[in-house]
This record gives structure tokens, C-alpha cells and sequence, in this order.
């Protein structure tokens, strides 16, 4: 929480209160600091400021040249915004299934989820781990199609030495305020080495207006505030040091939990790939029981995402009956990710830690199950029931 920082919340405050002064609240010299500054943090040509991550990703694909009717390959478990985009900008989205260690695309579930129709895909960095983008974008060559990394939960993550959103035509950010770069409201920016889609999404996310009250194409209001540029750029300074903290949440929780049967901890990273953990999500067959065993102990924990996209009421007209998806359904069923978040000290840790063990040594072994606490012997019977 910014607010428990007193020193950032003091630089956050001033520099809002600058731009109240100034008066300047739509685009101008703030906007564009941030975005040169973002840009060069991200190692592209380009960063556009857009109102959020799902209008980051709806004006992309209007850049890259999604047409009516366009098919746009999507992950099926993601955020709900990723198929959401491809739908408002007149596509349709066809689900790729994940892989089970990863949670993530790969190249082999894309070409499953081909069609002619299929145009583009948008691989999603989901909770901060780094898609295997190399196959990824050779299958994309191959099929002529374009690529928008989907970065909303990875900003800052390295492929093979480079961050995410620079391998795709574009790369989309959210900086809703719980995402690993968050605003104090409400935001998004496009990244891309292609100045020609940079140029597009800058005349889209203002009524496609060049020069004023002159308009070139139909475009919207999409635009970072200024307040939140003002936001952003100063907590940008602190990026690479919250990532690395949440790295080290992470090992912290790796050795405070340990190797268990029944609970099955994030796949370990090995390069190319790169991991911010925006979330830390491990796997459980009885994870119901494990929520509630940890919210008797005081620990909050949700479900990333309980329905997959392919299953959610949103996008039923596009069901045929089958699973196209099957791992991510099943993986819906297991998911539970723990507390995550850069200030967690070595005592929270050891704390859920300790409540995580505690859990799978009562539900592994019948010696221990007297030490069951009522929570888990209610979740264990409504399990079995
Ligand atoms: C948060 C998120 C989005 C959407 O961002 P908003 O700023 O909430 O519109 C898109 N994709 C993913 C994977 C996200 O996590």
C-alpha cells in the first residue's frame, strides 16, 4: 500500500498536487514524461498512456489491423479483459488451452486452437511468469499472423534477457492499482517497436484527432490522466525493487511451505523464462479445504480464475459442447494463490508457511488427523460429500 510509505507517499502526493496546479489534466508534458520513461524501461521505441489494460489491448488490436470477424487466439484461463478486447474490437476469440506446471500458453496449444480465421494470437504473462515466447512468435511468422503480448500482470519480466512486451507487434499494460505498477485509479499504455502502431494508437485513444478538432479516424477517449502519469512515474523509480522483493517473497515462501504431498508449489524458473510473481498461485486437489484452513488462520487467499474464459456465461455463444480446454478447467479446481505483495515480511511468510504445512500434514496423514482443525474437517467432509 502506498500509504504505508511514507516517503512515497509524500513524492505521490506532491507530484499530484503539481499537476492540480498546473490544471493540466489531459495529455501534455506529464503524459509524455511517463511515456518516455516507461518506453525506456520496457527497451522500446514506444509507450503509449491509455485509460486501462483492457482499452491498452482493444486499441492494439485495432492497430495491428483486426478486422470484423478476425479469429484471435486467447489464453483460456486469463483475466476475463484478454477475450473481452478481442470481442469489443468486432473479433472472436478462440481459446488455447495451458500447459499444467506452467498455467501458460505454448506453442503446441496455439496451433491445437488454429484456424483459417485465426489472424493474431495474445499470449498472456499470466501472474508475472514469462510465456515461451521463441515457438510462440515462430508460429506466428509461419502463419503471417500478428502477436500483442498480453503484460498486465509482468511488467518488468525478462525473456531471454529482454522484457516482455517488446517481442510481439505490441505489448499491453494495466496499471490498475493492485497489478505490480499500479495507479491510483484506472490506467494502461501500448508498447511496441512499430512506430506505425504507436502513431495509430495515439490518434485512436483521442477520437482520432490530429491536428485539433480535425479527425482522421473514429477513435475514443482512452487516454492516461495526467494525474496518474504523475503517479505512475514516480512509482516506476520503484519498480525493480518491488520486483525484486516479490522474488523474494516468493523463495521465502518456497522454503517456508517446502515440498508437500497435496500441495504443489510454482513450477521453478529456469531461463529463458523470468517470473515477477504479481501472483503466487499453487495447486491443490482439495483446495477448498486448504482456503478455508488458511482463512481460519487469518490468511486471505482467491482464485485466479475460479471460471475459465471458456467457460464463463460471457462467452457461452462460442461453446460447442466439448472441453477445448481441459487443463485449464481442471486447473480452476486446484488453483489458490497466496498472499503476494512486495513489503510481506519474513514473519507473514513463516506464518503461511507454517499454516500451509500444518494443512497438508493433517489431510495427508490419519495419525495427525486429531490436529485437524474444525475448518478443515468441515471442508474435508463437504469434499468427500
Ligand atoms: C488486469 C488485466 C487486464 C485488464 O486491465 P484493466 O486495467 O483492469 O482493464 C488484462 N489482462 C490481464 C491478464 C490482466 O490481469
Amino acid at each position: 500500500m502506498d500509504s504505508s510509505d511514507p516517503e512515497l507517499l509524500g513524492e505521490l502526493l506532491a507530484a499530484v498536487e503539481g499537476i492540480a496546479r498546473s490544471g493540466a489534466f489531459t495529455l501534455g508534458p506529464i503524459v509524455d514524461r511517463f511515456e518516455g520513461a516507461f518506453a525506456s524501461y520496457c527497451e522500446t521505441a514506444h509507450a503509449v498512456g491509455v485509460s486501462s489494460g483492457t482499452e491498452a489491448l482493444v486499441l492494439a488490436l485495432r492497430a495491428v489491423g483486426l478486422a470484423e470477424g478476425d479469429e484471435v487466439i486467447v489464453p483460456a484461463n486469463s483475466f476475463i479483459a484478454t477475450a473481452e478486447a478481442v470481442r469489443l474490437a468486432g473479433g472472436r476469440p478462440r481459446f488455447a488451452d495451458v500447459d499444467a506446471d506452467t498455467q501458460l500458453v505454448t506453442a503446441e496449444s496455439l496451433r491445437a486452437a488454429r484456424t483459417e480465421a485465426v489472424r493474431g494470437v495474445i499470449p498472456v504473462h499470466l501472474f508475472g511468469r514469462t510465456v515461451e515466447l521463441e515457438p510462440i512468435l515462430a508460429l506466428a511468422r509461419e502463419w503471417g499472423a500478428w502477436v500483442v503480448e498480453d503484460c498486465a500482470q509482468a511488467h518488468g519480466a525478462r525473456y531471454a534477457g529482454a522484457r516482455v512486451g517488446s517481442f510481439g507487434d505490441a505489448g499491453t499494460f494495466s496499471f490498475y492499482p493492485a497489478k505490480n505498477l499500479g495507479a491510483w485509479g484506472d490506467g494502461g499504455a501500448v508498447v511496441t517497436n512499430r512506430s506505425d502502431i504507436a502513431e495509430r494508437v495515439r490518434l485512436l485513444r483521442s477520437h482520432g484527432e490530429s491536428p485539433r478538432y480535425h479527425h482522421q479516424i473514429v477513435g475514443t477517449t482512452g487516454r492516461l490522466d495526467a494525474l496518474q502519469a504523475g503517479v505512475l512515474e514516480r512509482k516506476l523509480r520503484r519498480l525493480e525493487a518491488w520486483n525484486e522483493d516479490r522474488r523474494r517473497v516468493a523463495d521465502g515462501l518456497r522454503s517456508a511451505i517446502g515440498k508437500l504431498d497435496g500441495v504443489e508449489l510454482p513450477a521453478l524458473v529456469d531461463p529463458p523464462a523470468d517470473h515477477v510473481y504479481h501472483g503466487f498461485v499453487v495447486r491443490c486437489e482439495e483446495r477448498d479445504a486448504l482456503r478455508a484452513h488458511l482463512k481460519s488462520n487469518g490468511i486471505a487467499t482467491a482464485i485466479h480464475y475460479p471460471v475459465p474464459i471458456h467457460r464463463s456465461p460471457a462467452f457461452e455463444d462460442l461453446a460447442d459442447g466439448g472441453d477445448v480446454a481441459p487443463t485449464a478447467t481442471r486447473l480452476a479446481g486446484e488453483i489458490c494463490s497466496l498472499p503476494m505483495f512486495p513489503s510481506m515480511s519474513a514473519s507473514q511468510i513463516a506464518r503461511i508457511g507454517e499454516a500451509v504445512r500444518q494443512f497438508a500434514v493433517a489431510a495427508g496423514n490419519g495419525a495427525n488427523a486429531k490436529h485437524v482443525s474444525p475448518a478443515i474437517a468441515r471442508g474435508r467432509a463437504a469434499t468427500r460429500a
